[in-house]
């Protein structure tokens, strides 16, 4: 028992070792003693090993006036790297994740997904052919995490409902068939969630990702960890009835906030093109404008709607995210006028993460439990 405590206090010691380089990019050994409480001894050792491993590595030396200059360390970003894939119904985006959980490369094109083998195939050859070009040896890969909009069961293999997307319950296992290294399959929206929440300083906060694509979901992140519900669809505020007997939605009812709130509502108008769309909008396209000012105030009743189920700050992502951000002080007005309660409407929240949020999140995951375990 107390052999056991021993060890667990140690591996919690190098763990935050770790994770203090991970956060400050660059730190000495003396500063990360007198930070994290640590002996210098008990720091050193925890140093050693992770050096050993080839977690982390010296740095250069910081410039000092007295004495001997104090040498830098950092960790090594790329002595493991995760794979993130986002599947819609016409692209398909790929993502290589370091352990800082940036971008090292990615790729987004058209792919029509089927359900047939020349599919699945077509697929595994796009992304080995990403893998090989940035010449990353496959044990230095902990994972592929692949984000789709639909529900997943608990297993994070098996898709539950899919309905935008032709593959079949099991397309998981069909991947992990193809690679030597584990797949698991994620909801888009939880994804880009994570990948918000890692890019952002929301710190032990609540906060809800809005997923504002061509499809509209959510996710409900804890202190960074998506939380489930009953059956892992927790968050699916796309399909709240905003207006009854309203617009047809993709799920076949009529009035939801997706039907109101995806960037369909525009980009529709310009060929699928959100691009084209606002800069034709930038053009004095009168007509454009009335959409955007709808489409503004149906967004507002989504967004109160969500805040006033949990209180907590609604970040605006998706495709639409980026072209949000012009419009954030009339959201906020929009949404304290229709609010019940006092607000100031700050908690309405543009996105950090405009790029590729989910297949970075679905990376992000195999990311994440790694450095839990250091
Ligand atoms: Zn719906």
């Amino acid at each position: 028992m107390v052999q056991e405590r021993r060890q667990s206090v140690k591996q919690y010691n190098r763990n935050r070792v770790f994770r203090f380089i991970a956060a400050r990019k660059r730190v000495s050994k003396q500063e990360i003693a007198t930070e994290l409480g640590l002996s210098l001894p008990t720091t050193t050792q925890n140093l050693n090993s992770l050096r050993e491993e080839g977690l982390i590595t010296e740095n250069g030396t910081f410039e000092s006036q007295v004495g001997r200059k104090a040498r830098a360390v950092s960790i090594v970003p790329g002595f493991r790297v995760a794979v993130g894939l986002d599947i819609t119904p016409h692209h398909i985006s790929l993502v290589l994740a370091d352990l800082n959980g940036d971008i090292i490369d990615h790729l987004r094109k058209s792919f029509t997904i089927a359900s047939d083998e020349a599919s699945y195939l077509a697929l595994r050859d796009d992304i080995e052919a990403f893998i090989r070009k940035n010449q990353i040896r496959p044990e230095q890969i902990l994972g592929m995490g692949i984000s789709i909009p639909g529900i997943i069961a608990f297993d994070h293999e098996t898709i539950v409902e899919a309905d935008t997307l032709p593959v079949p319950n099991h397309f998981c296992r069909i991947m992990q068939k193809y690679f030597s290294f584990p797949c698991r399959i994620l909801n888009d929206a939880s994804c880009a969630g994570v990948a918000e929440f890692w890019r952002n300083d929301y710190e032990n906060q609540t906060i809800v990702y809005l997923l504002l694509s061509n499809t509209v979901g959510g996710a409900i992140l804890i202190n960074g960890a998506p939380y489930a519900g009953m059956t892992n669809r927790s968050g699916e505020f796309g399909h709240m009835t905003i207006v009854p007997d309203g617009r047809h939605c993709s799920c076949g009812r009529y009035g939801c906030a997706e039907a109101y709130c995806s960037a369909l509502v525009l980009s529709s108008h310009t060929d699928n093109n959100l691009e084209t769309f606002f800069r034709e909008l930038d053009n004095g396209n009168r007509e454009f404008k009335d959409l955007v000012d709808r489409y503004l105030e149906n967004l507002a009743i989504l967004i109160n709607n969500v805040n006033l189920s949990l209180d907590c700050p609604v970040v605006l992502g998706g495709y639409m995210g980026a072209y949000l951000k012009r419009y954030l002080d009339r959201i906020r007005r929009l949404v304290r006028e229709r609010c019940t309660f006092v607000t100031d409407g700050l908690y309405v929240q543009p996105c950090a993460c405009e790029f590729e949020a989910a297949a970075l999140g679905a990376a992000i995951s195999y990311i994440e439990e790694f450095i839990k375990n250091i």
